[in-house]
């Protein structure tokens, strides 16, 4: 994968947050998911209090962040070195993939969502949420939240080294502000009403693997996305890249991730879809480059 150097950074679709202390904040609803990109890493990687569960801090609210930093350094020549220069490129191609495609496939317009980027501890209107959640995205303010950090636990403990898994996390989260602007999500939501547990965690997963899905479609039509100027964002992407992004599906399936954390493996339990449902839903997408190809039936 290779990056355009010369592509304008537009760092308003970020929100850099990482100046600001976090803090307490009240509950809301659940982020898409109940626990972001991946269904165990809560009890895998960090011991987390609070997180979605046991916050009772009222207050915080408003906050805000501050792009002065980051806007200058992504207007730097070697601003692709950067890793969250890289990351606010991926999020403006994945953005623009679906600011075409929206219309395009659902005939509903596409709005925009910022992405936060935080350090350690987030107020969201989904509630306070701490990093070891890993990313996730938030259909109360419509935003995608994400701890850079994260990136490190992928390669040093998940097993997904490579640089795809970046654009690949985004691009599922991402998926979920589509499912949101598409009523997918609610549709889902209304379905989960009265079911059992295991139905319950059957839907999610269809959900997720949607999102899984919906990256696949982005991935394909990287290349193609622009800057405001019409410059290509990425000059290429091969083989090797999507080989990433598969392998990163893989890394975080329900059952490897049951399996890694010492648990017995519980289909019942699955949130999010096994290693081999998340690559193939990844490919699926892909491969046809078309959102329809994703599985709409909840
Ligand atoms: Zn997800």
């Amino acid at each position: 994968m290779e990056l355009n150097e010369n592509a304008d950074i537009d760092t308003s679709q970020v929100e850099d947050r990482r100046g600001s202390g976090g803090g307490g904040g009240g509950l809301g609803g659940l982020p898409i998911g109940g626990g972001g990109l991946v269904g165990v890493i809560i009890t895998l990687v960090v011991a987390v209090v609070g997180g979605y569960f046991g916050i009772n801090q009222l207050g915080g609210g408003s906050e805000t962040g501050d792009n002065t930093n980051i806007t200058q350094t992504c207007e730097q020549d070697n601003a692709t070195q950067q890793l969250e220069c890289r990351n606010v490129l991926y999020i403006n191609s994945i953005q623009a993939y679906w600011n075409k495609a929206t219309p395009q496939y659902f005939n509903k317009q596409y709005e925009p969502a910022t992405t936060v980027i935080f350090s350690q501890r987030v107020n969201t209107a989904c509630g306070a949420a701490d990093s070891g959640v890993g990313p996730f995205y938030c259909p109360g303010d419509n935003k995608v939240y994400i701890d850079l950090t994260f990136y490190d636990v992928l390669s040093q403990q998940l097993g997904a080294p490579g640089e795809f898994a970046q654009p690949y996390v985004l691009a599922h989260e991402y998926g979920h502000h589509i499912q949101d602007i598409t009523g997918q999500e609610a549709k889902m939501r209304q379905a989960q009403q009265g079911a059992s547990d295991s139905q319950q965690n059957a839907l999610s997963v269809k959900l997720e693997l949607q999102a899984d899905c919906y990256a696949g479609v982005w991935s394909k039509a990287a290349t193609e996305t622009t800057d405001k100027k019409g410059q290509k964002l990425f000059t290429s992407l091969t083989q090797q890249d999507i080989q990433e992004g598969i392998q990163t599906a893989g890394q975080i399936g329900d059952d490897v991730l049951q399996k890694r954390s010492g648990n017995p493996v519980n289909p019942e339990e699955f949130t999010h879809g096994t290693a081999a449902q998340r690559q193939q839903n990844f490919q699926k997408g892909y491969d046809s480059g078309n959102p329809e190809s994703c599985d709409t039936s909840f």
